[in-house]
């Protein structure tokens, strides 16, 4: 394949949707390094992230990056150093890229902190093409009863709601509350339920609502509203600050926020009383370990949680990106190759 090139998504100049930051590319058909797959792409979620990355709510840190890091695709070719993966196996490609392996944080089981982290369709390029790349060490094996592009939002939307559920420290039977419900938020909520919780979401958006009740949560509000019981634990998925003193009045006396979001505007100032007292907690949330991603991908198979899916065509990736910034589609949005 040396030599070969493809069609991709790039981030050309990142900026305001409108000014078409994403442009469609020919590139080369990417080289795996020696510890590297190369992955042909049969399925990519789409990811808040990807907005970010795209609208330069996140820095540049490769320039022209292809953005996409929930991918589910068939191993298509292995550098010279790997092994334990056969040509044509399935895997998933996520977030979390490479790290060190050897600082505090790593060594202590704290991957996710690692400094010298790396990130797929932000560091490198993911998948919004027919091809990317993966280091093996970081390919997630797949359970083998679902399909591609109900798998494909467990490996961000899924991984990172699973990770703010823990951290929101949600007591057996809690009652648990979901500001925003997209993509990460219906995946968390299912879980929350099979394992006893009570949920409540408070989100703008009819059709999130309607959604919300659908998978079974007690109920379902405007994101500016109370609760109809105090939350032992909430946590913020939507990328507003402003919320954060809201969820915080929400909880009851010793709850936990924790907040999903790798972007969020400005927290407005607390009021100690009614938003910190009462021994009241704020979490945030970076990233995940490859141990989240197994733990959760294990539970999603027993539990039978299932992504509500929008699919659009790789050719309208753009279009599935405005859509999303819109909120035009409840679930996630999944792409599927037709360039090649
Ligand atoms: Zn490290
Ligand atoms: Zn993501």
């Amino acid at each position: 394949m040396a030599d070969a090139t493809m069609p991709a998504w790039s981030v050309v100049t990142p900026g305001p949707l409108g000014d078409g930051p994403l442009r469609l590319v020919e590139k080369p058909v990417p080289v795996p390094a020696d510890d590297e797959l190369l992955v042909r792409v049969r399925a990519c979620g789409v990811c808040r992230t990807d907005l970010h990355v795209t609208e330069g709510d996140l820095p540049v840190r490769r320039s022209g990056v292809t953005p996409g890091h929930e991918v589910v695709g068939e191993v298509a070719g292995l550098g010279a150093a790997v092994r334990g993966f056969t040509p044509g196996e399935r895997v998933g490609v996520a977030w979390l890229r490479r790290t060190d392996g050897t600082c505090a944080y790593c060594v202590r089981g704290a991957e996710n902190l690692c400094p010298a982290s790396r990130y797929t369709g932000w560091d490198a390029d993911g998948g919004y093409a027919p091809y990317t790349t993966v280091p093996a060490a970081f390919a997630h094996r797949l359970p083998a009863d679902v399909d591609d592009v109900a798998l494909a939002p467990l490996l961000c939307a899924g991984i990172i709601g699973y990770r703010a559920l823990r951290r929101a420290a949600l007591p057996p039977g809690g009652r648990l509350g979901l500001y925003g419900f997209g993509g990460s938020a219906h995946l968390c909520a299912q879980l929350a339920l099979a394992e006893g919780a009570t949920v409540h979401v408070l989100t703008r958006g009819a059709a999130a609502r309607r959604l919300a009740l659908e998978l079974g949560a007690a109920s379902a509000r405007d994101a500016y509203d109370m609760p109809p019981e105090p939350l032992n634990s909430a946590v913020l998925f939507a990328p507003a600050g402003e919320l954060v003193p809201v969820a915080l009045r929400a909880l009851d006396r010793g709850g936990v926020l924790s907040i999903a979001g790798i972007h969020l505007s400005d927290v407005p100032a607390l009021h100690y009383e009614s938003e910190l007292f009462y021994e009241k907690e704020v979490r945030s949330v970076t990233s995940n370990t490859r141990a989240d991603a197994r733990e959760f991908l294990a539970l999603a198979a027993r539990h039978r949680v299932r992504a509500t899916t929008h699919v659009y065509p790789l050719s309208r990736a753009d279009r599935a990106l405005a859509d999303l910034a819109a909120g035009r589609f409840d679930g996630a949005a999944v792409l599927v190759d037709d360039l090649s």
